[in-house]
Formats: C-alpha cells, structure tokens, sequence
C-alpha cells in the first residue's frame, strides 16, 4: 500500500511537472497558434549584417525568444536569387532562379498569401522595391521569369492581397482594350474612353489606389489598398526618403488589423541587398536601420496584440560582408567579398505563438512549409 502512495505521488509530480516544468512566457507555449503572422524579410540580410545592427547596440534583436540560422540555396544553385529564395519561403518549395512562385517544370505553387485568403485572413505586403520585384511577387504572382515586371502586375486583378505598399507605378500604365472591361468601367467612372490602365480597373474593382505617401497615411476604414508611391522603387534612405519602413508598416497594421479573422503580412527591406551588391556602406548602414524600424513596429504590435507571430529572415545574404573591427555601440568597419549573393546561412529570429518552430538549422522550404502550415490552422 506503501508503495502504491509513493507510485501515485511520483506520477502526480510527473504529471505537474509535463504541465508546468516546461512552460515559459506564453509566447512560447507550443500549443497556442497565432492568429496574425508578420514575416520581414531583409533582402540579402546575413548574419553579419544582423551583427552589425547588434554590436552598434541596436536592442530589438534581443527581444526575440527563438534564433535559428536558415540555409537559403535554390534547386539549381547553392547561391540563390530573390525569386527562388522568395518562392520557398511563400510556398515551401524549391526551384529555379528566376522563377516567381512556380515550379522549375511550370506547376504553380500556392504561396502562404492564398492559403490565408482560403481562411478568409487579410493579407498584405510592404516594400521598399516596386511591389512587382520578385521577393513581394512570390507572394501573388505565379511567373516563370522575375523579369517581367508588367506581366507580374497582372496577377494583382486576382486580389490575393489586400493591402500593397511599395513602388512600381510604371507598371500599373498597362492598357486594357477589352470591350466589358472598358464599358463597365466608363460607366462606373462616368467617362468615355477606349482603354483603361490597370490602376484604373482596380478603382473600379473598389481599390483605394494612391501614389502620395501623405494619401496613405491619411487611409481610415479601407479594405482595399493598392499604394504605389513611386513610379520606380522607394527612394532609398540615403536619397532622403521622408518615411521610415516602420511607418509604412505601422499603417498597414493598422489597415489590417481590422479583419477579425486575422492577417498575414510580408514586410521586406528590399534595398539592403541593393546597397550591398553595389558594396555600398553610406546606403547598407541605413537601409538596415530603416529595416529595423519595421522590425521594432511589428514586435510591438505583437507585444500588445499577443496573437501574433513575428518572423524576422532573410531570402539570401548578399555582398559577403564581413566584419573587420572597430569600437563596440560607436563604429563598425566593414569589407564586401563578393558583389552578389553568396550561399551563407542567414539568420532567423522569431516572437510570439509558434516562435518554437523557427530555432535551430532550418531549410527555406522548411520555413515555408511551417508558415502555410501555421496559416492553415488557424
Ligand atoms: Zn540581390
């Protein structure tokens, strides 16, 4: 009898401890799924990149409860592209570079952005390039050459996202001819005319189509968004772009939030890896501090909204930046090996329900894999 007390007390504090010993914040509880996901992507955002940001004494990096490292390589390349290293994290799957959310054999693959549109979730994306480049475009397009930019911009009529934000004017000056298109337009619009711009037609689809940055900041209950505040990409920081990332950022928060079944939101630093190719340090060291406005919005809106998942990576490291020496919290000198992408691991960093997933040596189409997944749960 003894022993059956001892028994019965051994399986209790077993059990106690299955309940409570490992459980820390909850955030980090397995079994809680986030209603909410915002991925960032720094374009070309290695882990010395991350070092920099973190031995200048940035503190938002420390904040996140999981860090893991992710390898990055195309089918057909160890040194990947935009499109292919897009593709896997918006689909998790792995093809070619160049290919925009398809299979290196043509198969269109369904990105993170559709599965949540099938759960009725909002979705979004804000980026510095145009909303055409091929890292927001894996998100919505399916296009076998990143190349084509016009033909990329087509996809935006299936409205799978809800909210863009970015540049790429240019490329919504595409001319509809179609005579039921042309006509239910001029009706609605009150005009006559013989050809409508594709900006035009998402107007008449019930888009808010601004190209002022002061326009979209001043956007209250719209559902809709196409904000194109730039005929080319943003101007870079360096340039003297007025408006952080994180404001952006902010805003479309603020947009999307108002879905009650949640949203899944793309945020990409898309010209850390321009500054980078160009071996550029006056353009790298602010675009990654603009990068990390955005990271330090959406960490706070997790913090408070506490059913969001954040996900910090990168598509691929680019410039083979490396760290030379200098002053911790003051100065950091830097050299490039490369002017291109290389095949290091890129760093990942994660906060919120389901950070767990997003530690230890991940693959890009891991990534994917887990993102769809989380999206598809909940
Ligand atoms: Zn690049």
């Amino acid at each position: 009898m003894k022993k059956f007390w001892v028994l019965l007390g051994v399986a209790f504090c077993v059990s106690l401890y299955a309940k409570t010993g490992k459980q820390g914040s909850p955030e980090q509880t397995k079994s809680v799924l986030p209603k909410n996901i915002i991925l960032l992507i720094g374009d070309g955002f290695g882990v010395s990149h991350l070092s920099v940001r973190v031995l200048l004494g940035s503190s938002v990096w420390k904040q996140f409860s999981f860090v893991g490292l992710m390898a990055t390589y195309a089918e057909d390349n160890l040194v990947t592209d935009s499109a292919a290293g897009g593709t896997a994290l918006s689909t998790g799957f792995g093809t070619k570079n160049g290919f925009i959310a398809m299979s290196s054999t043509g198969e269109k693959l369904t990105t993170v952005m559709e599965y949540a549109k099938k759960r009725k979730k909002a979705t979004g994306l804000v980026v510095t390039s145009t909303v055409t480049h091929a890292t927001p475009a894996v998100f919505y397009a399916h296009e076998s050459s990143r190349a084509n930019e016009n033909a990329i911009a087509l996809w935006v009529t299936n409205e799978t996202m809800d909210v863009m934000v970015g540049g790429g004017l240019s490329y919504f000056g595409y001319r509809f001819t179609n005579e039921e298109m042309v006509k239910a337009y001029s009706a609605w619009a009150g005009v006559e005319t013989n050809s409508i711009s594709l900006a035009q037609w998402m107007a008449y689809r019930g888009w808010k189509v601004v190209s002022q940055p002061g326009d979209f900041f001043a956007l209250q209950k719209e559902r809709k968004i196409l904000a194109l505040l730039a005929y080319g990409a943003l101007p870079s920081v360096a340039q003297g772009r007025t408006y952080s990332l994180g404001e952006l950022t902010s805003k479309a928060l603020e947009l999307l939030s108002q879905e009650t079944n949640g949203f899944f939101l793309m945020v990409e630093g898309s010209q850390i890896d321009w500054a980078c190719h160009d071996n550029n340090v006056t353009n790298l060291f602010p675009e990654m501090a603009d990068f990390e406005t955005a990271v330090e919005v959406a960490l706070d809106f997790a913090k408070k909204d506490k059913n969001t998942l954040v996900v910090v990576t990168a598509d691929h490291e680019t410039g083979g930046l490396a760290l030379l020496g200098g002053v911790r919290e003051k100065f950091i000198r830097v050299t490039f090996a490369s002017k291109d992408h290389t095949a290091a691991l890129v760093p990942i960093l994660a906060y919120g329900p389901g950070a767990d997933g997003f530690t230890g040596l991940l693959e890009n189409t891991g990534v994917g894999q887990k993102l769809i997944e989380l999206v598809q749960r909940r």
